[in-house]
């Protein structure tokens, strides 16, 4: 492999609290040096790469991420699900245990090891299952598992119920400072709902999954992370109550996190109901379309809007975005979660829960966090890295100090372009985000100094 440098682009490394013009040298597969001294050291066979008027970053990490194997290929597998991710501008993603057999054996983290040395686009890491089978009844062997190589576990899917069997989990976890994520919802509250409890879910007939049976176990995660002291990350969070609850806990110093994906804070239930009122939820002017732009239609009841937690309120989405803002969540993530047509092609009551979102996060992340002019460039940037690899604590990734792998991202964030479903590296096709006017996407991908996708 050839040393790489990257010349002339604009580089964002929020770690180091760098954005300026610069050159990044790459070489047997770790950052060799960023700046005046990136040329110099560049040996005479080195390819090199024009970048200018391009965004260089440190590669990005998506710590939320279901790539269907083993079990589930037709849905997804280890080869498209990282190709989605690499096509996105991601060089490392956590991929989730419930997969069939569930990732809750060492066996199970080295087939994935092994698969993905030989297959993946991207570094593959591997969550565990906090529980046997995911079943929620006795302790998946978090020990080993940790000795197989899990960065972190999760139940993820479901939700461990029994508070007194989650503390053990917490307990175990801090021997081994293992970060222990959790899907939040509480099943009691929840029971068979489909849509956001409100408005919408009562004009259209849906089942309700109230805001309180996520915001509950959130609740419940941070007072058990402030007895155990174990590091607790609650995902996908869609609620305000949720966003409240660690924004104090935070406050205290409790070990609590949290991450938001795109679909989250750019869409509403509303959706559920057909595009119309869904624009006009927003007075901002979403994504800075503007009134006479043309926008996505699409239909009622379209599955491709069901997830899980749903869609929420225009505030519950407001909420969201101000905890991006004042730092209460550090980490975007995508919550991939391919399925396949005939599955989402149902009544919407029966559909899967889930969208892919690898190849349009960061797009959605730049126009509604960057365009409105909440976020900077630097700070949406570090959501996606630094923040994912200090939870993480992947002290190589997150960064382009010299000394760190080779994991770049090189983004354009003023192309403007289309999301297609023929263009799409995943096996499946249930994204809402299909034929949307995006702005933003990453062009070049870099993973171990070795280019993974190129536009
Ligand atoms: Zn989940």
């Amino acid at each position: 492999m050839k040393p790489l440098l990257l010349l002339h682009g604009r580089v964002i490394d929020p770690q180091q609290k760098l954005d300026a013009v610069a050159d990044v040298l790459l070489a047997h597969g770790k950052v060799v040096a960023v700046g005046p001294e990136a040329a110099a050291k560049a040996p005479p066979d080195a390819d090199r790469l024009d970048v200018q008027g391009k965004v260089v970053c440190p590669g990005l990490i998506d710590l939320h991420v279901h790539l269907r194997e083993p079990g589930q290929s037709a849905k997804e597998t280890i080869a498209t699900g990282t190709a989605a991710a690499a096509r996105g501008g991601f060089t490392t993603i956590v991929c989730m245990p419930n997969t069939a057999p569930v990732i809750d054996t060492p066996g199970t983290v080295s087939w994935i090891h092994e698969k993905s040395k030989a297959e993946a686009r991207v570094n593959v890491l591997v969550a565990g299952a906090i529980t046997k089978g995911l079943a929620g009844e006795e302790l998946a062997p978090i020990g080993s598992l940790h000795k197989a190589g899990v960065v972190a576990i999760t139940d993820d899917g479901h939700c461990v119920q029994n508070n007194e069997l989650m503390r053990r989990a917490l307990e175990y976890s801090t021997m081994f400072g293992l970060l222990v994520m959790d899907h939040c919802q509480d099943y009691s509250l929840v029971t068979q709902g489909v849509a956001h409890e409100g408005y919408y879910s009562t004009m259209l007939g849906l089942r309700g999954w109230p805001a309180e049976g996520e915001e509950l176990i959130v609740a419940r995660n941070i007072l058990l992370a402030e007895r155990t002291g174990a590091r607790v990350h609650c995902q996908h969070l869609s609620a305000a109550g949720s966003v409240r609850l660690l924004r104090e806990a935070r406050s205290r110093g409790v070990p609590v996190s949290g991450e938001a994906c795109p679909h989250h804070f750019v869409l509403t239930d509303a959706a559920l109901a057909g595009s119309a009122e869904f624009w006009r939820t927003d007075g901002k002017g979403l994504f800075g379309y503007s009134e006479e732009a043309a926008k996505p239609q699409w239909p009622a009841f379209d599955t491709n809007f069901k997830m899980n937690p749903p869609l929420r309120s225009a505030a519950d989405r407001e909420a969201i975005l101000e905890g991006l803002v004042d730092g209460t969540i550090e980490v975007l993530a995508s919550d991939h979660a391919p399925h396949c047509g005939h599955e989402k092609e149902v009544e919407f009551d029966f559909a899967p829960f889930g969208i892919t979102g690898l190849e349009t996060g960061l797009a959605l992340s730049l126009m509604q966090l960057c365009g409105s002019g909440r976020l900077t460039l630097p700070q949406v940037i570090a959501k996606y890295t630094c923040g994912p690899a200090k939870l993480l604590g992947l002290a190589r990734k997150g960064s382009l100090a010299a000394g760190c792998d080779a994991d770049v991202t090189v983004i354009d964030p003023e192309t403007e372009w289309v999301f297609q479903p023929e263009e799409t590296a995943s096996k499946s096709r249930n994204s809402p985000f299909y034929g949307w006017p995006l702005k933003g996407r990453a062009v070049l991908t870099i993973v171990g100094g070795k280019i993974a996708w190129r536009a």
